[in-house]
């Protein structure tokens, strides 16, 4: 059995830009903090705890405390659910995204997880939001880490309780973020680029789709990356 690790923003659903906005507004309400960089790729490890780790730091010297992380989780997600209802264009799926991932749920050869640097209520709102099955209980998330490495890690050994294996015969990494590509280029595991075409492609992806429309050219590349 295969497993198939997915990001999330920007890689079954298209809430980049609401994840970060709603992320913003509720490090503003937790810690009063405002003017923050938001070129994730600046920081030093892309999760969630990881990036307001480094904010806190730079800005008021201090780390944050558990209470105020799961302060950070639960603003995050009300604002989340706040935008989907001003805003529900900004919470679609990937083209095609849903399709996939009802396909990959159906093949035995197949398990599939979900590693979001972000929550993972949030994670499960966005996929719910925009109808997109996907295992649960198979959320790796980045307020449990501190890098994309780990990350994948905990994302992996999920999936090996919940499909009941002692190991997958391969780990495959599906993302649209440089981040994605550097760790999985750490790890030394397959990966699928997700859009962000330029970005990825300066960067030497070898496997790349724009979307999932094309859904037996995407299983040939799941196949054909391991
Ligand atoms: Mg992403």
């Amino acid at each position: 059995m295969k497993l198939v690790i997915f990001d999330v923003d920007n890689t079954l659903t298209n809430t980049g830009r609401a994840d970060q906005d709603c992320f913003l507004q509720a490090v503003n309400y937790v810690f009063n903090i405002k003017d923050i960089d938001t070129d994730w790729s600046h920081y030093k490890n892309v999760t969630a705890i990881s990036i307001l780790d480094q904010i806190l730091r730079a800005k008021t010297g201090k780390v944050p405390r558990k209470r105020e992380i799961s302060d950070m989780r639960d603003a995050f997600l009300s604002n989340l659910k706040e935008r989907s209802k001003k805003r529900p264009g900004e919470f679609s799926e990937v083209p095609g995204a849903s399709n996939m991932m009802t396909e990959l749920l159906r093949k035995s050869e197949f398990a599939s997880a979900i590693a979001t640097g972000s929550f993972a209520d949030g994670a499960a709102f966005k996929l719910e939001f925009a109808k997109i099955p996907y295992k649960k209980y198979c959320i790796a998330s980045g307020a449990e880490c501190f890098t994309r490495e780990e990350l994948i890690d905990i994302a992996v050994t999920k999936a090996k309780s919940v499909y009941g294996v002692s190991n997958f015969n391969a780990v495959i990494s599906v993302g649209d973020g440089i981040w994605d590509l550097k760790t999985a280029s750490n790890i030394g595991m397959p990966f699928i680029g997700v859009g962000n075409k330029q970005v990825l492609e300066q960067k030497g992806v070898k496997y790349w789709v724009n979307d999932y429309r094309d859904l037996p050219g995407f299983f040939n590349m799941l196949s054909g990356a391991v």
